[in-house]
């Protein structure tokens, strides 16, 4: 066991694409960092893709956009289509905003390639202590620094300590419940399951763009297109499933390929590269700090994957937490009342957008009722052929409302 000493500088547990963000961050901001992961390496999944434009510009200020425009793909279009009858019942275009952000596109560049861009800038930053294999199983505070009980690889403990810590530990954060704070909301009856494939559906269905919602009252499907590992194009499709179906039922070889077929037929068997269930919540944290302790990213909220929500707004949170202690830190700004803000600020764009927009694209896509679906697609119709209503679509979606009605919380 390790002895404890108190060290100016900022304990983040979690090298997901919020911890590893909020690292380099701080550190751009001349304020030192232990950045604690569990896993051995990054871990290489193909969850979040798509940096919406206010992410982008925040990518683009910590100089990462290079980076992100090299691994990634620039999509500044996405589609509402319906899957029963094939129209495409809405086209929504960026570029063609009247007042367009300064970056006018969503970057498809996914997670664990911003994860890997940023640990490469910190290894040889002497400021950024990075530690793999290690875990935060206990928390203490007291008035002037944190303490956190780590395990290390070798199997033994140490105590780390620092002036804050910083959970970024994802949706079943050991932080969030090693201080208490309530995870409130809902946990979706059904799972949801993502595919990856190879495939290329652009050879098959030409009115894709790399961004496509389908509505459907049966199976409503997620289509998107990233640029995969070594750049050869990697197609995810996120669609429900029967919360009485078991895994084997959904995962096994025949059921994917099934499924793909059924989405769009083709000769000879889709090329599959990876396949995982999720359970699907809708979750805030009560609070996002409790003393020297603060929440960012999932351990603070979760929410479904309908409209690329979840990453975007947990890099929301970082650069906001990153001002904040830089306040702290150089400015002599008092810590509590800045805390206090963060939370405001960043509740009010997890509970009044992200929440409410990602319930309310599920809802659209998944529709039942003939009535009520009708109206929705009319909706969605209709905004993407009004000018100003397309425009203010797009900033809902794209999280353009919510980063502003954040900022101007008190
Ligand atoms: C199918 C799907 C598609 C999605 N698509 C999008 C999208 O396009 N855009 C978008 O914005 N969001 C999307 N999301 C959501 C997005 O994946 C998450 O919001 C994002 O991963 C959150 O990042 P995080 O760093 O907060 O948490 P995580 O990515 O979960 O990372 C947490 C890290 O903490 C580590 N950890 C956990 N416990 C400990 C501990 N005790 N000690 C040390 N380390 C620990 C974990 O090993 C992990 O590396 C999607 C989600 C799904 C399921």
């Amino acid at each position: 066991m390790g002895t404890a000493r108190a060290i100016d500088r900022v304990i983040i547990a979690g090298a997901g694409p919020i911890g590893a963000i909020l690292a380099y961050a701080l550190r751009r901001r001349n304020i030192p960092v232990v950045l604690i992961e569990a896993l051995a390496a990054p871990e290489i999944d193909c969850r979040a893709a798509s940096c919406h434009p206010p992410t982008v510009a925040m990518i683009e200020e910590l100089g990462l956009l290079e980076d992100g425009l090299d691994q990634g793909l620039v999509s500044p279009v996405f589609n509402y289509l319906d899957r029963v009858t094939g129209e495409l019942i809405g086209r929504f275009d960026i570029e063609a905003m009247r007042e367009r952000p300064a970056h006018p596109y969503v970057l498809q560049w996914e997670q664990y390639k911003i994860v890997g861009s940023v640990i490469n800038r910190l290894a040889s930053d002497s400021d950024a202590d990075i530690r793999m294999s290690t875990r935060v199983v206990a928390v203490e505070q007291d008035a002037d620094k944190v303490d956190v009980t780590v395990t290390t690889p070798d199997g033994g403990s140490e105590i780390i300590s620092g002036r804050y810590l910083v959970g970024c530990d994802g949706g079943r954060s050991t932080i969030r419940k090693l201080v208490d704070i309530e995870f409130e909301g809902f946990t979706w009856p059904e799972r949801f399951l993502k595919i990856d494939t190879r495939f290329d559906f652009f050879g098959l269905r030409p009115e894709l763009s790399n961004r496509n919602y389908f509505s459907d009252p049966e199976e409503w499907l997620n289509l998107f297109k990233a640029r995969g590992a070594s750049g050869e194009g990697m197609w995810r499709a996120v669609s429900p499933t029967l919360p009485e179906q078991t895994d084997e039922e959904l995962l096994s070889p025949e059921a994917v390929e099934a499924r793909l077929q059924k989405f769009c037929p083709k000769p000879g068997r889709y090329e599959i590269a990876t396949i995982a269930l999720y359970k699907v919540h809708q979750r805030v944290a009560a609070t996002f700090n409790h003393g020297r302790v603060l929440l960012a990213g999932d351990s603070a909220h979760v929410n479904n994957p309908v409209g690329g929500m979840g990453m975007n707004g947990g890099i929301h949170d970082a650069i906001n937490l990153a001002d904040k202690l830089q306040a702290i830190w150089f400015e002599g700004a008092e810590a509590q009342p800045l805390f206090d803000q963060y939370t405001r600020q960043r509740r009010k764009a997890q509970v009044d957008y992200v929440q409410a927009q990602s319930i309310q694209n599920k809802q659209t896509l998944g529709e039942k009722d003939p009535v009520e679906r009708a109206r929705k697609l009319d909706g969605i119709r209709r905004q993407s052929a009004d000018p100003e209503l397309h425009d203010a679509f797009i900033r809902r979606a794209c999280l353009i409302d919510s980063l502003r009605d954040a900022n101007a919380t008190l």
